[in-house]
């Protein structure tokens, strides 16, 4: 078994939805599940709809465009007739008119966000198995809250992996020869089914899960670009492609903010030994990357850039030293906001963490710690990370900038700039 997983670019509009079924009837010959996101921008068109709510305005024509996006969508993929299809849509924007009328000041923000926003994901689904049924290829729309188990954490929810592979196993073992199974990214649902999401571009994660949970032979994530590229080619002009690339060096690719795959998604694979393949769906004949246990030598520098930066430095004032009392006490604080530190430095009288920016959290970490120490910050920084830096790159790349902090290791070079 394999397991293919389609992202909003490669379902954007009717054509991208036939290109999709181009690539898996040229690989419908063995067992495959599809995981499929929500099609186009829709994510964000639904949390928009959340943000009309939570300012108490109007959400009538923002909810007439998700309606008229997927109703275009159906109709120039010749799907009108299917009445059928037209029904279950029509129920999903009723599902969606009572969740948004339910919302009242006693419920959690987050829990309402998982009920509305994962219905992008059902959706887009159901149109794509209808449209795969159409064609000519027998598909079985699975509910990914019936097999993909979480707790109760709204918009970040953790899996129970035990719970999820048992209900996919028997899903799949179960369903009919010669279908390939359609099911959704990015949501789940709790004990009491509630629906669940797993995060901001969680689909390739589900991915992960769905492929380990039943031992599948591969995943392969199908995308806009070629493959893994040694830098986000939106921002940078001269990028290579790996063409193979170890979990190790993938994965600390995305803990630096390579956005190509969900941070997620390589561990559990990793752990299982099923490899990785990104490929294009423009041109998914080449090769792409294959990440996988292996060894390879002389790896171009990985280029990652993050904007959006705080550094905050604590200093003492008292002609005393940054001790293990202070770090302690700082990152007391650190782990109690849940704050991720993108990079740190200390010197003799002052301690300095780069983080993404987060006004909220910033002041809160200032006002817990405004009595120990003496607090500058500093923000809408970019930071720069290189895996297996050379000189040549970093040269490149500090030119003309107005660098705050810099740091190297071994292998890899930040900077912090204005
Ligand atoms: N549709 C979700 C999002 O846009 C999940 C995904 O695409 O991976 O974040
Ligand atoms: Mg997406």
């Amino acid at each position: 078994m394999k397991v293919f997983k389609f992202g909003g670019a490669s379902v954007k509009d009717a054509d991208s939805v036939k290109n999709m079924s181009s690539i898996i009837k040229a690989n419908q010959k063995e067992p495959l599940v599809v995981i499929v996101s929500a099609m186009g921008k829709m994510t964000n068109a639904f949390e928009h709809l959340l943000e009309l709510i939570m300012a108490e305005k109007n959400t009538e024509s923002a909810v007439t465009k998700i309606k008229s996006f997927h109703n275009r969508i159906i109709r120039d993929l010749g799907l009108k007739g299917d009445s059928s299809l037209v029904k279950e849509i029509d129920e999903v924007f009723e599902n969606l008119d009572q969740t948004l009328s339910s919302f009242g000041s006693s419920m959690s923000y987050d829990y309402f966000y998982d009920q509305t926003v994962s219905l992008g994901e059902i959706l887009s689904t159901k149109i794509i198995t209808a449209y795969l049924n159409s064609v000519e290829i027998p598909t079985l729309w699975l509910d990914a809250r019936k097999v993909v188990k979480t707790d109760n954490l709204h918009r970040e929810a953790k899996v129970d992996w035990g719970a999820t592979q048992a209900l996919l196993k028997s899903q799949v073992n179960n369903a009919p020869e010669n279908h390939i199974i359609l099911s959704q990214g990015f949501i789940g649902s709790n004990a009491k089914y509630n629906s669940t999401t797993l995060g901001r571009e969680g689909s390739d994660f589900s991915a992960a899960i769905f492929a380990t949970c039943l031992d599948a032979e591969s995943v392969t994530i199908w995308k806009d670009v070629a493959g893994v590229l040694n830098a986000d080619p939106k921002k940078f002009k001269k990028t290579k492609l790996y063409e193979q690339l170890p979990y190790k060096e993938a994965a600390e690719m995305t803990f630096y903010g390579a956005s190509v795959i969900h941070p997620k998604t390589i561990k559990p694979l990793a752990q299982k030994g099923i490899p990785l393949y990104v490929k294009s769906f423009e041109k998914p004949r080449a090769k792409g990357t294959a990440i996988e246990e292996s060894e390879v030598p002389n790896l171009a520098p990985a280029i990652i850039h993050k904007s959006g930066q705080t550094v905050i430095s604590f200093k003492i004032s008292d002609f005393s030293f940054i001790n293990e009392h202070h770090i302690h006490l700082i990152f007391d604080h650190i782990k109690r906001l849940n704050l991720n530190i993108n990079l740190m430095q200390n010197s003799a009288i002052s301690f300095t963490i780069c983080m993404d920016d987060n006004p909220s959290k910033r002041e809160q970490l200032r006002n817990a710690l405004l009595e120990e120490f003496l607090i500058y910050y500093n923000e809408g920084l970019d930071l720069i990370t290189i895996k297996n830096y050379d000189q040549d790159t970093i040269d490149e790349l500090c030119k003309g900038k107005e660098i705050i902090i810099e740091q190297r290791s071994r292998n890899n070079f930040q900077m912090v700039y204005k």
